[in-house]
C-alpha cells in the first residue's frame, strides 16, 4: 500500500484547455478518497495523471515518497478499473482475472491461487468458465475489480465503476466495495459524480469544480461545514437552500434583508458574518431539514408562501416561495400541509451558513 501526494498538479491539454489547476491533495496510506464534481470538472483527468495514462503538465506527483511524474504507468504499482470494465469478451472469467498475472509471467501455481482468492472475495465462485456476455452487470464489474486486485496494487483507481449498473445493484456493490476496502485496506481513489456514493464510501471527499479543488474533508464535515457556496449546493439532496439578500448592522444585531423582509441573525454566526460580508450581497444557506416551519405569525422569522408538496416516501418537502426564490423545507412525512398560505420559517441557529454571493 502507499500514500500519495499531489503537489500543485496541473493539466493543460495540447489544445490549451486547462483541465486541472494547481491541485494539492495528500492521500494517506489505506485511505478511501473520492473525487466528486460536475461533469467536466477534471476528475478523470486527475485520475489518469495519477495512473500515468496522461502527462502531468505542472506540479509533482509522489507515490509513497518517490517522485512519480516520469515513472511509466506499468511501474507505478497502480491498478485502474474503468467505467466500461474493459473485459476481454472472448476470455472466461478466470482468464480475465488472471490476465495481468499472465502478462507478468507469474508462476502458474501462484496465479491459480490468486484467481481463487479473487473469485472467493468477490463472490464469483461457480462462474469461472463463463464469458463476460454471460454475466450480469454487477458480476462483470466484480470481474474487472478482481483483475485489478490480483495484481496487489499499492493504489487502486476506480473511475465511476458503478455507473453502468441499475440503482439496486449500485447500492449492493457500494456495500461490497466498502467490505473489500475494509478487508484489503488498499489506498483507493474513487471518481464519481454520485454524491451518495461518495458520502457512503469515503474516508474523505475531494470536491472539484472547473479544474479546482473546492474542499477536501470527511463526508460529515463536508455536509455540516461546507466552506464555500459551490460545495454547499453540490452536496445534499435535496440541495441546501440559498436565500439572497444583504446584511446590515442594527445596534448590536446583524439583520438579514431579503425580498422586503428582515431577519435578525443569531449571535453564533456573527464571527462568520464579520469574515464574509463587509457590506456585500450575501446568501444564507439552510438545508431543508434545518428549518422550523409554522403557520402562525412568528417574530423574527423568514416569511414565505407554501406552494407545493413533494413526496419522496421517506421524507416530504414543502416548497416555499420567498418572492421569486423557491426553497424546500422538510416536513413530517405523510403530514398534510396547507398550501397557498403564509408560512414562517425559523432556521435552526447553528445550522445557518453564510456565503459571499459574488465570490463563493
Ligand atoms: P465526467 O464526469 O463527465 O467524466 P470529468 O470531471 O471526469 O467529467 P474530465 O474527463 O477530467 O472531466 O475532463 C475535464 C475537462 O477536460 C473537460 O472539459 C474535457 O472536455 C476536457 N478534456 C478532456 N480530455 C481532453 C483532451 N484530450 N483535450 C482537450 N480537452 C480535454
Amino acid at each position: 500500500m502507499a500514500s500519495l501526494k499531489l503537489e500543485n498538479i496541473s493539466k493543460k491539454y495540447p489544445n490549451g484547455f486547462h483541465a486541472v489547476k494547481n491541485l494539492n491533495l495528500d492521500i494517506k496510506d489505506g485511505e478511501f478518497i473520492s473525487l466528486v464534481g460536475p461533469s467536466g470538472c477534471g476528475k478523470s483527468t486527475t485520475l489518469r495523471m495519477v495512473a500515468g495514462l496522461e502527462d502531468i503538465t505542472g506540479g509533482k506527483l509522489y507515490i509513497g515518497d518517490k517522485l512519480a511524474n516520469d515513472v511509466p504507468a506499468k511501474d507505478r504499482g497502480i491498478a485502474m478499473v474503468f467505467q466500461s470494465y474493459a473485459l476481454f469478451p472472448h476470455m472466461t472469467v478466470e482468464a480475465n482475472i488472471g490476465f495481468g498475472l499472465k502478462i507478468r509471467k507469474v508462476d502458474d501455481k501462484i496465479k491459480r491461487e490468486k484467481i481463487q482468492w479473487a473469485l472467493k472475495l468477490l463472490d464469483l465462485e461457480g462462474l469461472e468458465k463463463r464469458r463476460p456476455s454471460e454475466l450480469s452487470g454487477g458480476q462483470r464489474q466484480r470481474v474487472a475489480l478482481g483483475r485489478a486486485l490480483v495484481l496487489d496494487p499499492e493504489v487502486l483507481l476506480l473511475d465511476e465503476p458503478l455507473s453502468n449498473l441499475d440503482a439496486k445493484l449500485r447500492i449492493k456493490m457500494r456495500t461490497e466495495l466498502k467490505r473489500i476496502h475494509k478487508k484489503l485496506k488498499s489506498t483507493i481513489i474513487y471518481v464519481t459524480h454520485d454524491q451518495a456514493e461518495a458520502m457512503t464510501l469515503s474516508d474523505r471527499i475531494a470536491i472539484m469544480n472547473k479544474g479546482k479543488l473546492m474542499q477536501v474533508a470527511s463526508p460529515t464535515e463536508i455536509y455540516n461545514c461546507p466552506n464555500n457556496k459551490f460545495v454547499a449546493g453540490f452536496i445534499g439532496s435535496p440541495p441546501m437552500n440559498f436565500i439572497e439578500g444583504s446584511v446590515e448592522m442594527i445596534g448590536d444585531d446583524y439583520v438579514f434583508n431579503y425580498n422586503g423582509g428582515k431577519y435578525t441573525l443569531p449571535k453564533n454566526i456573527h464571527q462568520v458574518i464579520k469574515e464574509k460580508i463587509k457590506g456585500k450581497d450575501v446568501v444564507i444557506g439552510v438545508r431543508p431539514e434545518d428549518f422550523d416551519i409554522s403557520l402562525q405569525a412568528t417574530d423574527n422569522a423568514i416569511k414565505g408562501v407554501s406552494s407545493v408538496i413533494e413526496t419522496l416516501g421517506s421524507d416530504d418537502y414543502v416548497a416555499v416561495e420567498i418572492g421569486k426564490q423557491l426553497i424546500s423545507v422538510r416536513i413530517e412525512p405523510g403530514s398534510t400541509f396547507p398550501l397557498d398560505q403564509d408560512v414562517y420559517l425559523i432556521p435552526k441557529a447553528n445550522k445557518i451558513h453564510m456565503y459571499d454571493n459574488a465570490k463563493d
